[in-house]
Formats: structure tokens, C-alpha cells, sequence
């Protein structure tokens, strides 16, 4: 029978809720328990889909097609279990549902309410799909106290009367701030934001902590004494030096061993950490570094380019070498090709990432025309193959006025919308200006792969691949045949033949476009092979210049 650990945080939003349940997941898993994790999602959108990654940070696609918020990379990248449509829950969403239900009549006249009908909702949604787990991790978004965050509070305290103490854990992460002037470390929001928990009728198991100093003995007993827990439950969370860190740093303060002990479960012995062992050996160990250049339009906000960046930190640790990032806004290339040369001449590869709209985008075809001519590694992915495409039919096919669609009215769509594709369940078909949520191509399809391509070896071979999609627009296969006279080899197609999937140019060193994500399935102890085939590119690169 599952056991279900709620994690909540409270004073200040940004507390790192999502590394610590993916942390506290990869220990119980390291000791032989099978995990899963779900996030609770208290905003009103349906899912993250159709929000500004300024506003919220990368949307993490997962196989089944859903759109959902970035802690379940994390999650899928600590633990790699593949996350799943339902793990990933708004109140958007359950109003949704519990809005449809009622226009059917399906309530029979009742009254229909936040209590019970909401929260018999999250319930059902926390508890479905789980008996063949050990564990179920449950993290609220959001900060206790928050008007949003209620019906969820409310339905953690109704699961822990229902399954009872031995099946539920709540751990509450909390700030200890240290106050310079006064040389201390500071208690009292970690008690005011337990006394807002406990207010809503839930009291903490545990704590975590996290603080800039050593949270000493006394500070430690004050907090136990006043948010009633035991003082071995309430554990110091130090920044790390990486977030690969964390688990290793949780373990040496007890925290895996403090949730068995709560569950009375066999706390004794140790998990085998071997591979965050090696993971951590790696990243802080590497005999040499490469530096790459991400030409994107998001580059103020790293978080909206989360998983991108740890699939290259994964590919670095593939190579032993310390990957550099150098973010940079693809809009200055628009002005002149000096500022293009400066700034990627001393880059050892070049990288588009995944984008929307038309904004930058003249500047990343002119990053990508800089990588083909100067045969800098050029990895292209998602918008970034499909402005590698218009720059090879504009520069190499003749096809001057090379567009897409999505950047406005074009006579020459190299890139168009799709309305119709083909998927596991059958024939896909969209509207032209229909509703933009969760519409796209969307979760994993099938590509199958040249035989003797440049994929086809880096992927060991295969003849077919499943990769991540999220996108509305698709290379034209109607400019396929010129494109290829330019030298662009069409290397992994859709089964039916109809989608390009992945483009590469053999007389360069390193030159792929993908449609997909590949970014979204690298993780730390195995990272994706076309990361760890661009780093080694560049790694060569390095050496030539
Ligand atoms: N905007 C492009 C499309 O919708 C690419 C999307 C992406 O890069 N994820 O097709």
C-alpha cells in the first residue's frame, strides 16, 4: 500500500520544494522503493501551456502529451520515472472537470462546493493510479497562506483522518533567514508559517530548513519546541553547490532516514548513492571546459531554458569537461554582422533552442548561416531546426524569400502550420486559428532514421527513436528536394514519411536539427547521446581554435 509524503512551503516562494521532493525521491529510491511524483498546481490556467516562460519558466512535456509545470523535470531527471499527464494537477483544471460535470447534471440538484467537491477532487487525483507504489510524493505549489493554496491544505488534512498517520508525511520547507546586523539566524517565520499550517488543522512531521549558516543545536530545539516536532526532524538544508549535490547533502543530514523512521519503517543502513556519487565527481572534477553559445529569445531567465541547460550540463559530464553557457539575445544579431562575429566567433558550438513567434528570429538564421559557413558545431532544436531549414533554403537552395508561417504571410512556407498528423491514437486534425491550449504536437512520436546518418550513430544505431514534441509547425516537405541539393540531409523522417524530423549536414563537422526536445529525456546518469555528441563536438572544436 502507497505511503503519501505532502511537501508544502511556507515564508517565501523559490525555496527549492520541487529539487527537495525530487531529492527525497532518488534517496528512497537508491534504498529500493519504488517512487512517483506529483505536483499540485494551485493558479487557475489549466495547465502551463499557454503561459509566458518569463511568467513560469520552461513548459516540461512529458510522453503522454502533457504540458506541465518544470518541477517534474526535475523529477523525471532525479528519479527516471517518467512522468505522466496525471501527475500534474491545477485548480484550473479540477474547476474545469467539476464545472462540465455540473452542466451535465451530473451532481443530481446538489449544491455544488469547494467542500466536498473540490477536494474530494485533488483526493482522487492524489490517490489514483498508485497501488503499486511505496511511495507517493505530493508537492503544493505555491506558499502557505496563500487563498489559492486553501482547498489543497484542506485536502491534505482529510487524506491524513482518512489513511492515518503510519500513511501520510507532511514536510514543510521553510526559510531560517540570517540577519546580518545581528549576526543570527532567525526562527520566528519558520514558526508563524507553521502556525499557519497547523491554524488550517495540519501539523508538520518535519521541517527542512533551508539556511545560508549552520542552523545551530539551540536554534534547531527552539524550532522543535515551538512547531512541535521532534528535534531530529528538523533538518538544516544548506545551499548546495550544485543541484546534483542535493541528494548526497540531504542523505548526511538524515532525511531519508527521518521520513522511515516516521513510517516506522527500517531506517537503518544506507542507500546505494553510488551513481550520485559519480555524478557529483564529474561536475565538480572535469579535465577541461567548452563554451556554448544558446542564441534564443528567453535568455533573462534561465529557468525558462531549464531543462536545455541541465542537458548540456549532462552532456559536459558524458565528456568530463565543465560546460560554459553563454546565453544571448538573438535579437543583436539583427544589427550587423560584426556583432554576430564577436560575440560567436570565440563560442565552440552553437545552439538554437526551441521558440515561439517571430521576434529574434532573423538573428538566430543568421547564427545559423555564421555555424554552417565557419563550421562551428551547430545544434538546432525544435524553432532551431526549423531556422536551420529557411537559412539552407535561403543560402543554399535559391529560395530567397524563405519563411514561416508563424512569422506572417509568406509565399515561400519552408516552415507551415499543420492542421493534420498522424499519431498513436489516429488521425490528429486541428483548426487554423482554433484554441491555442493544448493543441499542439504534442508528447512522444516515433522518427524513424537514415540508415548510416550522423543520428543514426549517435543514437548506437537505431533505425527508430521516440522523442518529445511541442510545436504547431512543421519543415515543408514540398521544399525537401532543393534543400537537399544544398546539402541538407533529411537524416529522420515520421513513419509515414510525411514530417521531417531531423536534418544534418554531412560536410560539416557537427550540424543537426531536430523538431523535437531531446532535451526533456537527458538526465544526469544518462545523459541524451546527441548532448553528449554535441559537447564532444565542441570539445573538438576547442582544440582547433
Ligand atoms: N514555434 C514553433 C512551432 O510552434 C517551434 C516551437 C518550439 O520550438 N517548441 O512549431
Amino acid at each position: 500500500m502507497a505511503r503519501y509524503i505532502f511537501i508544502t512551503g511556507g515564508v517565501v516562494s523559490s525555496l527549492g520544494k520541487g529539487l527537495m521532493a525530487a531529492s527525497l525521491a532518488a534517496l528512497l529510491q537508491a534504498r529500493g522503493y519504488k517512487v512517483r511524483i506529483r505536483k499540485f498546481d494551485p493558479y487557475l490556467n489549466v495547465d502551463p501551456g499557454t503561459m509566458s516562460p518569463y511568467q513560469h519558466g520552461e513548459v516540461y512535456v512529458t510522453d503522454d502529451g502533457a504540458e506541465t509545470d518544470l518541477d517534474l523535470g526535475h523529477y523525471e531527471r532525479f528519479t527516471g520515472v517518467s512522468a505522466r499527464q496525471s501527475d500534474n494537477i491545477t485548480s484550473g483544471r479540477i474547476y474545469q472537470q467539476i464545472i462540465a460535470k455540473e452542466r451535465r447534471g451530473d451532481y443530481l440538484g446538489a449544491t455544488v462546493q469547494v467542500i466536498p467537491h473540490v477536494t474530494d477532487a485533488i483526493k482522487e487525483f492524489a490517490l489514483a493510479d498508485t497501488e503499486d507504489l511505496d511511495f507517493v510524493l505530493c508537492e503544493i505549489g505555491g506558499t502557505v497562506g496563500d487563498i489559492e493554496s486553501l482547498p489543497f491544505i484542506e485536502s491534505i488534512r482529510q487524506l491524513r483522518n482518512e489513511l492515518g498517520q503510519d500513511r501520510t508525511a507532511l514536510i514543510h520547507v521553510t526559510l531560517v533567514p540570517y540577519i546580518s546586523a545581528a549576526g543570527e539566524l532567525k526562527t520566528k517565520p519558520t514558526q508563524h508559517s507553521v502556525r499557519e499550517l497547523t491554524s488550517l488543522g495540519v501539523q508538520p512531521d518535519l521541517l527542512l530548513c533551508r539556511c545560508e549558516h549552520e542552523l545551530p543545536e539551540s536554534e534547531r530545539a527552539k524550532i522543535a519546541l515551538f512547531c512541535n516536532v521532534r528535534p531530529q526532524a528538523v533538518i538544516q538544508a544548506l545551499d548546495a553547490s550544485s543541484i546534483y549535490a542535493v541528494p548526497l547533502q540531504y542523505h548526511a543530514e538524515g532525511l531519508d532516514a527521518e521520513v522511515l523512521r516516521h513510517f516506522r519503517m527500517d531506517s537503518e543502513g544506507s542507500p546505494d548513492l553510488s551513481r550520485w556519487e559519480d555524478i557529483l565527481d564529474r561536475f565538480h572534477n572535469p579535465e577541461g571546459e567548452v563554451t556554448i553559445g544558446v542564441v534564443g529569445k528567453y535568455v533573462g531567465l534561465p529557468d525558462a531554458y531549464k531543462s536545455l541547460n541541465e542537458a548540456l550540463v549532462h552532456g559536459g559530464m558524458a565528456n568530463r569537461v565543465k560546460v560554459n553557457i553563454k546565453w544571448i539575445d538573438a535579437e543583436i544579431f539583427e544589427q550587423d554582422d560584426e556583432t554576430i562575429a564577436s560575440q560567436l566567433e570565440p563560442m565552440h558550438g552553437i545552439l538554437v533552442p526551441g521558440g515561439f513567434g517571430e521576434r529574434g528570429s532573423e538573428g538566430k538564421i543568421a547564427s545559423v548561416r555564421f555555424a554552417r559557413e565557419r563550421k562551428v558545431p551547430f545544434f538546432g532544436i525544435c524553432l532551431g531546426m526549423q531556422m536551420a531549414c529557411i537559412e539552407g533554403a535561403r543560402n543554399t537552395a535559391g529560395v530567397a524569400g524563405a519563411s514561416s508561417t508563424e512569422f506572417g504571410e509568406t509565399s515561400e512556407p519552408v516552415v507551415g502550420i499543420i492542421t493534420e498528423w498522424m499519431s498513436k491514437e489516429g488521425l490528429q486534425e486541428r483548426a487554423e486559428g482554433g484554441d491555442l491550449g493544448g493543441t499542439m504536437r504534442l508528447g512522444a512520436y516515433e522518427a524513424k532514421l537514415k540508415e548510416g546518418s550522423r543520428v543514426s550513430e549517435i543514437y548506437g544505431g537505431a533505425s527508430e527513436i521516440f522523442e518529445r514534441h511541442r510545436h504547431r509547425y512543421e519543415v515543408n516537405n514540398a521544399y525537401r528536394a532543393g534543400m537537399e541539393e544544398g546539402g541538407l540531409v533529411f537524416s529522420g523522417m515520421s513513419p509515414d514519411g510525411l514530417l521531417p524530423e531531423i536534418v544534418e549536414r554531412p560536410d560539416h563537422p557537427w550540424f543537426v536539427g531536430v523538431q523535437f526536445h531531446p532535451e526533456l529525456k537527458s538526465k544526469p546518469f544518462d545523459p541524451h547521446p546527441l548532448f553528449s555528441g554535441f559537447i564532444a563536438a565542441a570539445l573538438r572544436q576547442s582544440r582547433l581554435v
